[in-house]
């Protein structure tokens, strides 16, 4: 605060020397004239009392409008609103836009800046009504649009934020294709939950065809195709997720299950499982084929089956199956050891993210297509396991 409050010492100072300056009269007696402002006193005064909050309303008072310091009050607001204090650089960018003498440019600038500082109060309103009006008048159209987006997606107002896109996309040249699919996906997730298969059908087409490797476009349609009990189709489209992405087959396993049993095809879905399993040994797919194998072959071919993966692979996921299968033969204390065994791990399993933003690390509960922490479009995915867990 007092290194701040020094900077503005100066500029206050300036202030009073600019104001003399411009006046012939007063153009020699620019030092003193500066030396008696009784507000450059004031403000010192309160500085050495310790009351920076009102040494700086007195030296931003004392900065003068005009053409010559607009710019000053523009990095001083700007310069408030990075140190977090809001409310000073909104009463600054107010009073400025509030002068008639401003310039188109000079408005636009405190247009957007004034923007800005309502965004970070969180004031969404405020601050659309500056960014449309930012448009309307043709300056700082890429900022204004950008933080519209944001506004928008705040508001879940994915139709305007397509718009939005369009118009950025056409002015920067610069494709955003995935956020685009996002929010087709958006308005088809809506469309599927209002039970209109037909739209959200359309909406995931033009998701695909934004952006042709976008997992969730094709993790929606297989949930429309199930819900229309087109079991076949969903069955493709879960298959073109794991496809695209390996890390989401978790997410459509037990989807790709329930099709396969209606449609009365376990043998299809062994198989399918087991082609997965060759290619890559994903934990979650072991652990559907090992309960396959005990329906199909008794407890101790699955216990084989999960031991043999555990001779490779670390995975808490995979030593809990494998006291699940073990515990229900064993008897006395070792029946006992077993589930002190199983609880613990439980309660470790229980601790573990179950998805993470490939971008900024965080780790959350829940699948979100928009990582709540650095806002990224399709940065998080699952994890499954611990770090050497091959899943
Ligand atoms: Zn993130």
């Amino acid at each position: 605060m007092v290194e701040f409050l020094l900077l503005l010492l100066p500029v206050a100072a300036a202030s009073g020397w600019l104001a003399a300056k411009r006046s012939d009269k007063r153009q020699e007696a620019a030092v003193s004239e500066r030396e008696q402002n009784p507000a450059y006193f004031k403000g010192l005064n309160y500085l050495l009392n310790e009351q920076p909050d009102k040494a700086i309303d007195v030296f931003v008072q004392m900065l003068e409008i005009d053409n010559e310091t607009v710019e000053t009050h523009l990095a001083l607001g700007n310069l408030f609103r990075r140190r977090g204090e809001v409310e000073r650089a909104i009463r600054i960018h107010q009073n400025l836009i509030a002068r008639p003498t401003l310039d188109r440019t000079q408005r636009a600038q405190a247009l957007l800046e004034l923007g800005q500082d309502y965004m970070r109060a969180g004031l969404f309103d405020r601050a659309e009504n500056l960014f449309v009006e930012l448009l309307e008048i043709n300056q700082h159209e890429v900022p204004a649009l950008q933080n519209l987006r944001i506004i928008y997606q705040q508001e879940k107002d994915w139709a305007k934020c397509l718009d939005i896109i369009f118009k950025l996309e056409e002015i920067t040249g610069e494709p955003l294709s995935t956020e685009c699919a996002h929010y087709y996906c958006e308005l088809a997730v809506i469309a599927r939950k209002e039970l209109n298969y037909t739209q959200a059908a359309q909406l995931l087409k033009k998701a695909q065809e934004s952006d042709d490797n976008c997992v969730r476009a094709a993790l929606v349609q297989g949930k429309v195709d199930a819900a229309q009990e087109n079991y076949q189709a969903a069955i493709k489209s879960f298959k073109q997720v794991v496809q695209q992405d390996p890390a989401f087959v978790s997410e459509v396993l037990p989807f790709l299950i329930q099709c396969y049993i209606k449609l009365n095809q376990r043998d299809k879905l062994i198989a399918y499982l087991q082609q997965l399993y060759q290619q890559q040994k994903r934990i979650a797919v072991m652990l559907v084929l090992s309960e396959l194998l005990q329906e199909d072959k008794g407890d101790q071919a699955a216990v084989e089956f999960v031991a043999d993966y555990l001779h490779e692979y670390s995975s808490l996921d995979g030593v809990q199956k494998l006291i699940d299968l073990s515990r229900k033969s064993a008897k006395g204390s070792l029946a006992d050891t077993f589930s002190i065994l199983h609880e613990q791990i439980s309660k470790l399993m229980e601790k573990r993210p179950a998805y993470q933003c490939k971008q900024c690390g965080l780790e959350v509960k829940t699948l979100h297509w928009q990582c709540p922490g650095c806002s990224s479009w399709n940065s998080i995915k699952p994890v499954l396991g611990l770090d050497n867990d091959n899943n």
